[in-house]
């Protein structure tokens, strides 16, 4: 029988990043029971993945922006500043998170919007070039956001969709796009780590297969950003979005990154022309003229206040380096793993991720036909995962705010809760 508490023990005191977490709101001192009981916080948080923490920096950062670039600069921190945010902000992103050099990046909208723009510009420019590229491939196992508005684009766009049939406890194998995708492909849309099993897509082979056969692809990097290395630019990806609310803490609705190759910036036209991604914003012209580059591919007015939580978890990011947190996911996913070989599994729980970890992202999903109910009840002794079916406990681990010790208290608290 391992020790799992002096193992983590062990893990948390060797771990490079552990002084991190405490740059975080509510992960107080590790086992600090009595506080949780007191204030409601979490003792184990394992949905890092889904809601990032509030980093600390973020509580003053917000404030300091309410009194002076809101309260006092007023209309004026436009110009100084809030017309160059979203691509500032995205070129930071995409210099830490996606390897992507400047001008292609921007911050603005939902996931769902921007996923959106960016498969019906990229379906736009294919059919443009050759009319019969009618098909769009996806996942049938693919986040819903990702297949309503795909389903919505073909019906628009008279288009169809090739569906590939992936294993809900793996995820896309670059055979199963090489099956799916001839001349007749305008657009790929995968997710890089799959929401549910935590599966870790082959970026840059999947991106070479797509592009053989003469498609675009589009990634969704939702669950990958600020977890997994990417390297877009390296892997000659097409166009990318992601959510900035999960791994990055940006908080809840903070706005969705894209990501626009450059050599597809002048030819490729989006769908949602607005003043704002107009060639001379505030010339309140006749008719629309795109804006240089990467800006035509904003809308409107930009979420300013959604765009501060999750400046300094970027910075935290970029000073460690993503390989770093890479290296501790890995670790937090195999403890997690381990524990539960040796006392979930004698209860009947699967485990529903990759046990490979080169093609395992960020989460672990922990399959029994219970978790729904035992999802409840963790939550009522603030234990926090969440439930996904079929029957999957989704384990996120956050490496910037997750400790190893708060994974083991929260799976003690997944065993002893199966047990009654
Ligand atoms: C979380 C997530 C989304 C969320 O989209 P929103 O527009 O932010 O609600 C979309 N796609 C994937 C794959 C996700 O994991």
């Amino acid at each position: 029988m391992t020790d799992f508490a002096a193992l983590a023990a062990t893990l948390d005191a060797n771990d490079p990043l552990r002084d991190y977490r405490h740059r975080f709101f509510g992960t107080g001192a590790p086992g600090h029971e009595a506080d949780a009981a007191r204030t409601g916080m979490p003792l184990a948080y394992f949905d890092g993945n889904s809601l990032g923490r509030p980093a600390v920096a973020a509580i003053e950062r917000i404030e300091s922006f309410l009194r002076h670039e809101w309260g006092t600069r007023l209309i004026r921190s436009w110009d100084e500043e809030w017309m160059r945010l979203p691509f500032e902000l995205g070129d930071h992103i995409g210099r830490t998170a996606l390897g992507a050099a400047p001008g292609q990046t921007f911050v603005a909208d939902s996931t769902s919007v921007i996923l959106f723009k960016l498969a019906r510009a990229a379906v736009d420019a294919q059919l443009l070039r050759d009319p019969a590229r009618t098909e769009i491939v996806a996942d049938s196992d693919n986040f819903p956001t990702d297949r309503f508005l795909l389903e919505g684009i073909a019906a628009e766009r008279g288009l169809s969709l090739r569906w590939i049939d992936s294993d809900p406890e793996s995820g896309v194998s670059l055979e199963q796009v090489r099956e799916v995708t001839n001349e007749r492909t305008a657009l790929v849309l995968l997710s890089h780590v799959a929401y549910r099993s935590g599966f870790l897509a082959d970026g840059p082979s999947i991106t070479a297969a797509a592009h053989e056969m003469g498609a675009l692809i589009l990634w969704d990097l939702s669950h990958s950003v600020g977890s997994v290395p990417v390297q877009l630019d390296a892997w000659g990806a097409d166009f990318a979005a992601g959510c900035t609310y999960k791994y990055l803490c940006g908080g809840p609705g903070a706005p969705a990154f894209g990501y626009v190759a450059s050599r597809h910036l002048d030819e490729v036209d989006q769908p949602i022309h607005g003043w704002m991604g107009a060639a001379d914003v505030f010339s309140m012209g006749p008719r629309y003229e795109p804006g240089p580059g990467i800006v035509k591919f904003i809308t409107g007015t930009p979420p300013v206040l959604g765009m501060l939580a999750m400046q300094p978890v970027i910075d935290m990011i970029a000073e460690v380096g993503i390989e770093a947190i890479r290296a501790k996911s890995i670790a937090l996913t195999e403890l997690v793993i381990a524990y539960a070989d040796e006392h979930l599994a004698p209860l009947g729980v699967r485990v529903a991720s990759p046990r490979a970890s080169d093609s395992r992202g960020g989460h672990v999903t922990l399959a029994h036909p219970l978790m729904r109910d035992v999802t409840a009840a963790l939550w009522a002794r603030d234990v926090i995962p969440d439930y996904r079916d079929p029957g999957g406990l989704r384990i996120g681990l956050s490496p910037l705010t997750t400790s190893f010790a708060e994974v083991i208290v929260g799976l003690d608290a997944v065993a002893s809760t199966l047990k009654s």
